[in-house]
């Protein structure tokens, strides 16, 4: 196995770095430990000292993270920028919530006098994916070490610069050695530490098998874990949508991170009156995206994250080409160095095609039209992925009523879904289970203790 950064828009190596050997570990996981042991009983304004730290420390030096992220995975700088600000806001949402999210609740039970105490469990681990190699790890690291617990973090391999940087701010913000750790490791070793005795559960964010993999160790071992997994959103445009608005919403909703976010929309789902008028204006809005080097700000579609990930999104529209589905734009890989990838109009996908339940990681769109609106739910659910979805209409409570029947963990009406620290992030089916974010996010890894007072 390779840990490496190497740049995708010229597929040029950068740097190397040496995997950890088993002996190291464990010695890591006795580190977390013996950190964990002292952390818990610190104060919840001790731990907010530094998470607001880790927050200054991010946005001191933001351009500079952002660099790192784009030479690592290839992202557009502006949305590395993004990503960046994005979580110095996640690390003080934490660091101001949590005390109130992990207070003491009353248990409102006639003639009894008892509570429920948050505790936090030990050592936790999480593996993460690179598409928002910041985000995702802050998003998973900040709850956790706010409510107690001690974290090891084994990063995608692609993106080891951010690996290492990130552990370099948290150390650097004054946490004590051995609550947040860095694993340079093979997926491999994953089942190591989480037999561990002192490692509590497992969080996984990246793709299906992945998920799969880590709930079946979770579960041999009795370790609690959370999964955010893959995503195959629908976006459904109604008839009385404003394809004004509408339109450019799409081509954000599909093109976010070059396509490559768990929660983009994937799956166009429009309604026959409009379908016309709504593939005219996404394909021309489409074709005008400025592929390019994504240092550049005035590149608006950026190389995928690795040669790998270009050639295997080539196989699937491939696939899906050669079973009868019409490209009305791309539908290939530019000439030119790089992970780059055409952005792409798929119509006339249909569910006997091998892609049509899959997930497909890049700049390519699949519309379908559909009699109504019904027709539109019902094939929005036709999915063994479960994760977000939007739903477009002039009626905001139509949208509701469409919102509550999509089986999904999140629906957002007349926008793309989207993160925010303050909200709930999950999905169901194979989309996975638990929640991050929000105040639910920091409730998944701490003991709900049960004390009765009589
Ligand atoms: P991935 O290949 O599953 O990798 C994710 C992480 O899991 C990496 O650190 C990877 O390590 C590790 N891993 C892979 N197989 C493993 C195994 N058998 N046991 C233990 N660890 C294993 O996914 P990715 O390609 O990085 O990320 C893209 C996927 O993540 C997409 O499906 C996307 O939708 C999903 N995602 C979901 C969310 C969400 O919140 N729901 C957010 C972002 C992304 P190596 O790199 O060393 O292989």
């Amino acid at each position: 196995m390779t840990i490496a950064s190497i740049n995708p828009a010229t597929n040029q190596t950068i740097q190397e770095f040496a995997p950890l050997t088993k002996d190291d570990v464990i010695t890591a996981i006795s580190v977390a430990d013996t950190a964990y042991q002292d952390w818990r009983r610190k104060s919840f304004a001790d731990r907010k000292r530094c998470l607001l730290r880790f927050a200054e420390l991010l946005r001191a030096d933001a351009d500079e993270y952002a660099r790192t992220i784009t030479l690592d995975m290839g992202k557009r700088i502006s949305e590395s920028q993004y990503e960046i600000e994005y979580c110095a806001k996640i690390a003080e949402f934490y660091a101001h919530g949590a005390e109130r999210f992990l207070a003491d609740q009353p248990m409102e039970v006639e003639g009894v006098d008892a509570y429920l105490h948050y505790e936090p469990l030990g050592v936790v681990m999480g593996v993460m994916p690179w598409n928002f190699p910041f985000y995702q790890v802050v998003r998973f690291a900040t709850p956790n070490i706010m409510a107690g617990n001690t974290v090891l973090v084994k990063h995608a391999s692609n993106v080891p610069q951010c690996a290492k940087t990130i552990e370099e701010l948290f150390s650097r913000c004054g946490l004590l050695r051995g609550v947040y750790t860095n694993l340079f490791i093979p997926s491999e070793f994953v089942e190591r530490i989480v037999s561990d005795a002192r490692v509590q559960g497992i969080s996984l964010t990246g793709s299906e098998p992945a998920g799969a993999a880590v709930a079946a160790l979770a579960g041999k071992n009795l370790k609690r874990s959370v999964l955010e997994l893959g995503g195959n959103d629908p976006f459904i445009v109604l008839e009385d949508a404003d394809l004004d608005e509408v339109i450019p919403q799409a081509v954000k909703g599909r093109m976010v991170n070059a396509g490559q976010s768990c929660v983009a929309s994937k799956r166009f789902i429009v309604v026959e009156s409009v379908a016309d008028r709504f593939l005219t204006g996404f394909k021309e809005q489409l074709s005008e995206l400025k592929m390019g080097d994504p240092m550049d700000e005035a590149t608006t579609l950026a190389p995928l994250s690795s040669e790998e990930a270009a050639v295997k999104l080539q196989k699937q529209v491939q696939a899906s080409i050669d079973a009868g589905a019409t490209v009305l734009l791309g539908g290939d890989r530019p000439d030119r160095d790089g992970a780059y990838f055409n952005p792409t109009l798929l119509t006339d996908v249909t569910p006997d095609m091998p892609t049509f339940d899959q997930e497909l990681f890049g700049p390519v769109a699949t519309v379908y039209v559909v009699k109504d609106e019904a027709a539109a739910i019902e094939l929005a659910n036709q999915s063994s992925y479960g994760l977000g979805g939007s739903v477009f209409t002039a009626d905001v409570q139509r949208g509701r009523r469409v919102a509550e029947q999509i089986e999904t963990g999140m629906v957002f009406v007349n926008q793309p879904t989207r993160s925010q620290a303050e909200l709930p992030f999950g999905g169901i089916k194979n989309s996975g289970y638990g929640r991050e974010l929000s105040h639910l996010g920091i409730l998944e890894f701490v003991n709900k203790k049960l004390i009765h007072l009589g």
